[in-house]
């Protein structure tokens, strides 16, 4: 594998939203994380690395249109150029499509396939304060190509029953990717998400979690609340469909966290 260069102090700090588990709070947490850092005055980029491009569409009214990260992966476009940018949030966005579920095969045979992304990015990195990645539902070439562009990886976990269930395929897959980058471990943030604080469910998850994990689970939990399953149809952020509510509190503060440990 081709050595990623070395990181500069002014560079962007890479956070991959990462869980083989789909529906856990991967997309809503990456364009909501990624509107709290804006809200804080830092540059963002997302990038859309799942084909269903949720986050694009979220973001981006009529989702990827042109070129977005399928081209740059390809390397048919540099990644200045396809980004665009989202209209309320002031996000910029390399936005996926369906397409990109071809690029695994497009891209089968070249050396280092594991980091194409993160060579891509490593031009534009120091355009950003930070780059958030939403990462498909399967452990396949998409998401270890997020998970060695990270610096940092952020699972949500949901607070359902068996929550950790996966967690040791989704750990075993960090500590390959931390071999294939000769690093120790892949330094991580666990974020409870969907969190109900009326049912009993919620707190033994929270408990089981917290017991398992320790001091990598972010202090922060997001509660469920329906305005957040909402904002997408309006083409919206959690920020800007309901800015006060408990939602849009916790991504502020799970920014603030993420901020905080980001350069530790
Ligand atoms: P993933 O990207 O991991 O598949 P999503 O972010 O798409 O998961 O979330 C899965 C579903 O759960 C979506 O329908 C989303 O609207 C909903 N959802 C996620 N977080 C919350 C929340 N905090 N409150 C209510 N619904 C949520
Ligand atoms: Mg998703």
């Amino acid at each position: 594998m081709r050595m990623i260069s070395k990181t500069q102090i002014d560079d962007a700090v890479i956070w991959a939203v990462a869980n083989q588990k789909g529906g856990v709070g991967k997309t809503v947490t990456t364009v909501n994380l990624a509107a709290a850092l804006s809200a804080m005055g830092k540059r963002v980029l997302v990038v859309d690395l799942d084909p269903q491009g949720s986050a694009s569409n979220n973001l981006l009214s009529g989702g990827a249109g042109w070129g977005g990260v399928y081209g740059v992966m390809r390397g048919e476009i540099g990644a200045r150029e396809a980004v665009q940018k989202d209209q309320c949030a002031g996000i910029d966005v390399l936005a996926a499509d369906e397409d990109l579920v071809a690029v695994e095969v497009e891209l089968v045979g070249i050396v280092g396939r594991e980091a194409v992304l993160a060579g891509r990015l490593e031009g534009i990195r120091r355009l950003y304060d930070y780059v958030v990645i939403d990462s498909p539902p399967t452990m396949g070439f998409l998401a270890i190509n997020a998970l060695v562009a990270a610096d940092r990886v952020l699972v949500p976990i949901q607070c359902e029953y068996m929550a950790l269930e996966g967690l040791t395929r989704l750990m075993a897959t960090l500590d390959r990717v931390a071999a294939l980058k000769g690093l120790e471990r892949i330094k991580r943030m666990y974020v409870l998400t969907m969190y109900d604080q009326r049912t009993n469910l919620s707190s033994d998850v929270v408990r089981e979690v917290r017991e398992h994990l320790g001091g990598e689970v972010a202090k922060t939990m997001i509660p469920r609340a329906i305005k957040v399953a909402e904002a997408p149809g309006f083409g919206r952020t959690v920020l800007d469909h309901d800015p006060w509510g408990a939602a849009s509190l916790a991504y502020r503060v799970l920014a603030e966290e993420v901020a905080n440990v980001s350069r530790s």
